[in-house]
């Protein structure tokens, strides 16, 4: 997620995380933290994995999760996305998840955002995407 810093050196990637709004840090309720992405938060603010975890981590239905907070965009974000710049705060010390997403060349967020700010030439146009799971359709 929030691919700021670095850019990946692999296949051609159809999106770019400097020009997007962070959707991936946004629009997910929950980014899960492991062990050891709890150990790298600690390292990375010089405190230890159990500090690290009280601070920056809480339960999200028995799940171990980064921490939100009110975004100035979307509803709610992620506590280390910088709400300004929309780059993450904490790049060399994010989770894994965060260094995999979204796991292809393209981001289909990255893609809705071209996609209607071109439809609506406008280029401070930012569609809400909002992730529900509706049970009614589960098996369909
Ligand atoms: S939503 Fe996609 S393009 Fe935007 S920051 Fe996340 S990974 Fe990058
Ligand atoms: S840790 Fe950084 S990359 Fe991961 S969700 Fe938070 S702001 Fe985004």
């Amino acid at each position: 997620m929030t691919d700021k810093v670095t850019k990946n050196s692999g296949p051609r990637l159809h999106y770019d995380c400097t020009k997007c709004l962070a959707f991936c840090c946004s629009i997910y309720e929950r980014v899960a933290v492991t062990k050891r992405d709890i150990a790298r938060l600690g390292k990375h603010f010089g405190v230890s994995a159990e500090e690290a975890k009280r601070r920056y981590t809480t339960d999200f239905q028995g799940e171990r999760v980064l921490k939100r907070v009110k975004d100035v965009v979307f509803e709610e974000t992620c506590a280390f996305l910088d709400q300004k710049t929309r780059g993450c705060t904490i790049y060399h010390g994010r989770p894994e998840v965060c260094r995999t997403y979204p796991g292809q060349s393209r981001c289909a967020y990255y893609d809705v955002l071209k996609f209607e700010r071109t439809q609506q030439d406008d280029p401070n146009v930012v569609p809400q995407v909002k992730i529900i799971f509706r049970e009614d359709e589960a098996g369909e």
